[in-house]
């Protein structure tokens, strides 16, 4: 992906689906939400990048329990049909998730099963407890049967950017969600 001007990036962008104050508001209540069910015991933000590393960076600023924030890059593989697929950890967290509640953030549950398979894995190191927040959800699209504990916000089968979420890598930084224009 190539851009010769800043108006030839801004064709992509289809128009504003959500924009940064409903983003603000709903994080507020996701930080409320967080707030309402950990006490100070470890608790640890999982950002999978990198697609939620902005709505971790605004989310941790509304949790006002101690907390730590760690990254990791999981991508899952499929062969046909099959619901779940083999994680591949391109980079792992560096804390041993024993002793934290750990609350998976993410920035879409699409088909399920990145977060299916993520979860999977994290489970199988006996964190305390885990949780997953997503930013958006696009239940129309799911193959696995998998529910976040909080999402944000549903939306319908579009492909989005902005706001961490890209195409070709490109469109992470808009402060809002937009729909993408193919
Ligand atoms: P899954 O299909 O496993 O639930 O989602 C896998 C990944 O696909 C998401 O973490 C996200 O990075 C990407 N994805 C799914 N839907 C969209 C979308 O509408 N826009 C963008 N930019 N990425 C998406």
């Amino acid at each position: 992906m190539e851009f010769k001007s800043v108006a030839e990036f801004e064709k992509g962008i289809k128009g504003i689906l959500i924009s940064e104050k409903e983003i603000k508001a709903k994080i507020k209540e996701a930080g409320e939400y967080l707030n309402g069910i950990y006490d100070g015991t470890p608790l640890l933000l999982v950002s999978i990048l990198k697609g939620s590393f902005m709505f971790l960076a605004d989310l941790c600023k509304e949790v006002k329990v101690p907390c730590e924030v760690g990254f990791m890059i999981a991508k899952s593989y499929y062969q046909g049909t099959q619901s779940s697929g083999i994680v591949k950890i391109e980079m792992d967290l560096q804390q041993n998730i024993g002793k934290y509640h750990v609350v998976i953030v993410e920035d879409i549950v699409d088909t399920g099963r990145t977060l299916n398979d993520v979860v999977k894995l994290l489970r199988a190191r006996n964190p305390v407890s885990l949780r997953v927040v997503t930013l958006l959800d696009k239940p129309d699209r799911r193959i696995v049967d998998f529910k976040a504990d909080l999402s944000l916000f549903t939306i319908s089968d579009l492909f989005v950017v902005g706001y961490g979420l890209d195409c070709g890598e490109y469109y992470r930084n808009l402060p809002y969600i937009a729909e993408f224009k193919e």
